[in-house]
């Protein structure tokens, strides 16, 4: 270990922190830790394992804008920020949504600011702000008032979504459609 870590490695080992986090903070190897603890005769201390929310806040980086680029594991295939907690596999969308607004999202959260994958708390929407933006947009585009029932009699009170360009779509009968086309 470099000399000049020596000494605050030790003073962070007599305080009772583990060699993971001792070797995090002052950017040493860890292995070097243990064996300084062995030379002062100290016990192991269990790492403490990070919260959700602090390991979350170990991936991203800030991007020009606001912007927070994730760092993590991302799914394979599409790309998605993920992250794995306590056996648990998160987008890492989902856990910046709960940092805002200390509730899970409702359906999936995605970024709204328009850059791909971009995981910042402040961008992030969940399924009601997603239709409550488009909704605004249909607005300012002066679309038409949207059908109280679609053509095969959904109330779109409750079934009634909006695409990204504010086009009206009922939710039952696209799902009534993917479900036919997996079963055939
Ligand atoms: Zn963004
Ligand atoms: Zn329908």
């Amino acid at each position: 270990m470099n000399p000049a870590k020596a000494d605050p490695a030790r003073d962070l080992l007599t305080a009772g922190l583990s060699d993971s986090a001792i070797a995090r903070q002052l950017h040493v190897d860890k292995h070097d830790v243990a064996k300084l603890r062995a030379e002062m005769g100290l016990a192991n201390v269990p790492a403490q394992p990070l919260t959700v929310e602090q390991k979350w806040r170990q991936r991203v980086r800030e991007l020009p804008g606001g912007h927070l680029e994730w760092t993590g594991e991302r799914a394979t295939g599409s790309g998605t920020p993920v992250m794995r907690h306590s056996g648990n596999a998160y987008t890492a969308a989902r856990i910046a949504f709960r940092i805002k607004h200390g509730t899970d999202p409702q359906g999936y959260a995605a970024p709204g600011c328009g850059t791909r994958h971009c995981v910042a708390p402040d961008h992030i929407d969940d399924l009601p702000r997603r239709q409550r933006d488009r909704a605004a947009l249909r607005l300012v585009l002066g679309a038409p008032q949207r059908p109280t029932h679609c053509r095969r009699g959904h109330d779109q009170a409750g079934h009634g979504q909006l695409l990204p360009d504010g086009t009206a779509y009922c939710a039952r009968c696209s799902a009534d459609r993917k479900q036919s086309a997996t079963a055939s």
